[in-house]
């Protein structure tokens, strides 16, 4: 027995599943336990026939998943991954912002670069046959169950300031099929001795699965596109809203002005008031129609 009671296994599958297919996203501590909150809100009200399934470790105290009991997700506890001593002080946050600073947004404080390694429990999930992973800081605009039927491994890419954008996926929603033998190869491959993931889970998944397959940029749109690229701003065509670096629910951060819209948007989900009809939000100033 590990010192949190999950076993070697690192995970409690508590509960059945409901459906053959799962939206599955990760929360290590209160914040990114908000940030579910809406997700999960949003994808109810696609009316979507998949679980709803949220890996919690033991950072989150039992209040903070009680509205994502209430909205009916199947709450699945497990630890970290198991991984050795010197991966874990190589990816500390003061070590990942120290050797590849991220230049182009802000992380919070309450983001640490190691726990998004834990996403590769989905691989444990083996109750389902396809898994749709989306990271907490994201809403679901439409339904988009139809994604279910995309091969493992399947992401968008990872675009939001140039064409160059288009070589790097973004791991905040990927398409997966749940398998032990994956877990396990993946496992090995993450910790060789001296392997560094500058960008974690998202450099790790791109290396392991280097043929990987596309979604849509609908399926994962990033929150700077709104002012970087409007352009390709259209929200009746938007799947996924994806606020990578600052969050929608941090009281201030440098971009808060430029994305008030967008903010103010996700406080909707995350009370569940006023939730406007997507299709009629204005677009950015100079967006071209679709
Ligand atoms: N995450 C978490 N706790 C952390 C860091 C990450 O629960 O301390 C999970 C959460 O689901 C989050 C995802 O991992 O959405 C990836 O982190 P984040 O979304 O902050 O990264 P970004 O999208 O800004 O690159
Ligand atoms: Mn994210």
């Amino acid at each position: 027995m590990t010192q949190s009671g999950l076993g070697v296994e690192g995970i409690a599958l508590s509960g059945t599943a409901g459906s053959h297919q799962a939206f599955v996203t990760l929360v290590t501590n209160a914040d990114y336990a908000m940030g579910a909150t809406a997700l999960a809100r949003s994808l109810r009200r696609t009316d979507t026939t998949a679980d709803l399934v949220v890996l919690h470790t033991g950072g989150v105290e039992s209040p903070a998943l009680e509205p994502l009991a209430a909205l009916g997700c199947r709450l699945v506890a497990c630890d970290l991954l198991p991984l050795s001593e010197s991966f874990n002080n190589r990816h500390s946050r003061a070590n990942v912002h120290g050797a590849a600073p991220f230049t182009k947004g802000r992380k919070p404080a309450f983001h640490s670069p190691l726990d998004n390694f834990c996403k590769l429990r989905l691989w444990q999930l083996t109750d389902y046959e396809r898994c749709i992973f989306i990271d907490a800081d994201a809403l679901v605009l439409r339904n988009i169950d139809r994604y279910f039927a995309y091969p493992e491994f399947s992401a968008a890419p990872n675009v939001y300031e140039s064409l160059a954008d288009f070589h790097r996926l973004n791991s905040g929603v990927f398409v997966a099929r749940p398998t032990l033998e994956t877990f396990d190869a993946m496992l090995a491959r993450l910790d060789e001795p001296d392997a560094f993931w500058p960008r974690t889970d998202q450099t790790f998944l791109q290396t392991f699965f280097p043929d990987w397959h596309g979604l849509p940029v609908t399926m994962n749109m990033l929150q700077y596109v709104w002012f970087n690229m409007p352009a390709l701003w259209n929200w009746a065509s938007i799947g996924v809203l994806h606020y990578q670096y600052e969050k929608p629910w941090e009281k201030d951060h440098p971009k808060t002005a430029q994305l008030q819209p967008l903010n103010d948007l996700w406080h909707a989900f995350f009370t569940g008031e006023n939730i406007p009809e997507i299709a009629n939000l204005p677009n950015p100033p100079a967006s071209s129609p679709l």
